[in-house]
């Protein structure tokens, strides 16, 4: 299990950046300054058109800023002869797996990135077992991507990215073309990674449900930042999370139901893990 793990989380740092697809045209991300330490796992959320994507974008440096500067790991994006280098660190997970996944078993596509980065026989084959287990996709090796489901291509394209070890691993959209089945093992896999204090994890999402699966939630509206704190902060109260198009995440709403008929539910936004113990404790007590 250790294998997949990144040796260190990745330090991201925006400072001023404003990138807009047509120069001189209205900025897709606007005067947006933040840093994200190694080992976080931060979920970006807000509407739709809002910058989200470029926002990952100029992480990998797929464009680059007119103004200001995108720095992982201390490296400049717009210093092409280290490209490389932030590539390396930064593993891309886009909406959909279609699109990433290239080769003719899920063997193959695994070891795929590993084989570029030049890791030798040996290292790969220890590293897809490794992923293998960990994501459980044991019984798929064998089997050629573009037959599997949606969630089961979307899990081995995340087993080929942390196959690489990436200090921060970026994620964009990534259940939004999945079933309830799919999203739900993507959800557990980013559990998983998230609480891996050595790994940093972006996550951006059209969902509310999926803000709770990160520690820390930004909200991006019209190309800026507009809020920066916990996911039970951007949805406390009435209101805020609502101004920017955020619904309140279903768990809560349920939460509250369970609250008011008496069944204890944990603060926060509980997990649907948490909905079912608080039921099942709940019906328990009744019938003692
Ligand atoms: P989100 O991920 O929040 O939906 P995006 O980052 O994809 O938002 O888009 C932000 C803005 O940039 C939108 O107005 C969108 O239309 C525009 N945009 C995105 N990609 C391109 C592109 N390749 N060319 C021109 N405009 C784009």
């Amino acid at each position: 299990m250790n294998g997949s793990r990144a040796s260190q989380g990745a330090t991201i740092r925006f400072d001023r950046v404003t990138f807009a697809y047509t120069p001189g045209g209205r900025p897709a991300v606007s005067d947006l300054s933040l840093e994200i330490r190694p080992g976080e796992s931060v979920v970006i959320v807000g509407p739709s058109g809002s910058g989200k994507s470029t926002v990952l974008k100029l992480l990998d440096a797929l464009v680059l800023p007119q103004e200001g500067h995108v720095l992982v790991d201390g490296i400049d994006t717009r210093d092409q002869e280290r490209l490389w280098d932030i590539r390396r660190r930064v593993g891309l997970i886009f909406q959909n797996p279609d699109n990433q996944l290239v080769s003719t078993t899920v063997e193959r596509e695994i070891a795929f990135g590993m084989e570029n980065l030049g890791l030798q026989r040996s290292e790969i084959a220890r590293r897809i077992e490794e992923v293998t287990e960990r994501l459980g996709l044991g019984k798929l090796l064998s089997r050629p991507p573009h037959k599997l489901s949606g969630g089961e291509k979307q899990r081995v394209a995340v087993a080929a990215v942390l196959a690489m070890r990436p200090a921060c691993l970026a994620l964009d959209e990534p259940t939004s073309l999945l079933d309830w089945q799919g999203r739900r093992e993507i959800w557990s896999i980013l559990r998983a990674v998230g609480d891996e204090p050595s790994r940093t994890v972006l996550h951006v999402t059209q969902f509310p449900d999926e803000v709770a699966l990160g520690s820390r939630a930004l909200v991006i509206a019209g190309g800026e930042l507009v809020f920066d704190g916990t996911p039970t902060e951007l949805f406390a109260g009435a209101g805020r999370a609502a101004r920017w198009g955020l619904r309140s995440p279903a768990t809560m709403t349920v939460a509250e139901s369970l609250r008011g008929a008496g069944y204890s539910v944990p603060e926060g936004i509980p997990s649907l893990e948490d909905l079912v113990d608080a039921v099942a404790r709940g019906a328990e007590g009744r019938a003692t």
